[in-house]
């Protein structure tokens, strides 16, 4: 039998139109908007081996943009359309480590919108470099705590209200982002596994895709485990954990990842527990990814994995466990997959040598 098309009448936009039909229906898909969502759900053969449950992954790389964040970018914009906020010629203003940025530097282009971009200047390079490519105006800025008024979201906000027919999409505080997960990353999901997922481990930037996937799963399934995988130096670990907003010990080389706030999308993940993930596990996992499993992704995407492995020891054998592949490694090599920059962020010593005469 045909899967059901879901009849949802969009008048703003041909693509998110079509955007919508593709969620459920294979069929010819409109736009760059249709490369956006319906991800493979793959099972790393190795990992469910050695834990004995099935450890899933969203390929998250398969989105048109290449990441995970094409979905909030997708989800942003329509919500500004729908709202009114972005007209024809417009231009798109948001704070973001990369991702959403690239995603929305894509969506721009295929809608005829303009697209400028702050991001912090502790992020790769080759962001930076493919932004400007996809011709996205990108402003590096110092990397300052959200309360400082130089935080790049208020530089982008600021920015954004300084012009006419311009929006900020606050991807971290709009919720229009857990809106595209929950629309979308969720029921794929559960479609994919058939309802016989038992537990979905994130880490989180913006807090989106945690948020969007664990409210469908609790109203599928309120026995469905909503795990967060949060980073060294994050305070999300201990909020879950402790009810405190103190950072965790040390810092992360991970991008995108990790949070000094409660952000008004985490605000709505019914969160059940967390995981801290050591940066030595989450580059040892991606690594393993890379050399055991085929993928090749970026930290974010190793420290999902470590957590979810995690998840699956606490939980025992036999159940099936689902996270993502945030991105590829492409837009870390001069970083993650050099062999200096690892060393000197002295984590060059938790990878095998096997692993380590593959680095130059
Ligand atoms: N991994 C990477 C590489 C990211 O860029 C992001 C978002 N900044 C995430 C994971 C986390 O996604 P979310 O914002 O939905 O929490």
């Amino acid at each position: 039998m045909a899967a059901p098309v879901r009849k949802i009448v969009c008048k703003h936009s041909p693509h998110f139109r079509q955007f919508y039909r593709t969620i459920w229906k294979d069929s010819i898909r409109g736009g760059f908007v249709g490369m956006v969502g319906k991800t493979p759900l793959i099972r790393l053969e190795s990992l469910s081996k050695e834990t004995g449950c099935d450890i899933t992954v969203k390929v998250e790389s398969a989105n048109g943009g290449g990441s995970v964040k094409d979905r909030a970018a997708a989800f942003l914009i329509k919500d500004a359309l729908e709202k009114g906020q972005l007209k024809p010629g417009g231009t798109v203003v948001e704070g973001t480590a990369g991702n959403t940025g690239i995603g929305l530097a894509h969506i721009c282009n295929a809608m005829g919108f303009k697209c400028v971009i702050f991001m912090p200047n502790t992020q790769s390079q080759e962001k930076v470099d493919l932004m400007r490519v996809l011709g996205a105006t990108v402003y590096p800025v110092p990397a300052v705590a959200y309360t400082d008024p130089d935080n790049y979201n208020h530089q982008a906000k600021r920015y954004a209200e300084s012009l006419e027919n311009a929006i900020w999409t606050n991807q971290f505080d709009n919720t229009a982002n857990l809106r595209a997960h929950y629309e979308t990353t969720g029921p794929e999901i559960w479609d994919q596994t058939e309802g016989k997922v038992d537990a979905v481990v994130f880490s989180t930037g913006t807090g989106g895709t945690l948020a969007g996937v664990g409210k469908f799963m609790k109203e599928k399934n309120p026995n469905v485990k909503v795990v967060l995988a949060d980073p060294q130096g994050s305070v999300l670990f201990n909020h879950v954990k402790h009810g405190k907003l103190e950072r965790s010990e040390g810092s992360s080389i991970t991008e995108g990842i990790g949070q000094g706030r409660v952000t008004d999308n985490f605000s709505e993940a019914p969160v059940d527990d967390a995981v801290c993930v050591l940066d030595t596990d989450a580059v040892h996992m991606t690594f393993r990814l890379l050399h055991e499993e085929g993928f090749f992704v970026g930290a974010s995407s190793g420290l999902n994995v470590a957590g979810a492995v995690q998840v699956a020891k606490m939980m025992g054998p036999g159940h099936l466990i689902t996270t993502c592949l945030c991105d590829t490694g492409q837009k870390y090599y001069a970083r993650l997959f050099n062999k200096e920059w690892l060393a000197s962020k002295g984590l060059l010593d938790c990878l095998p040598a096997k692993y380590q005469s593959t680095l130059h």
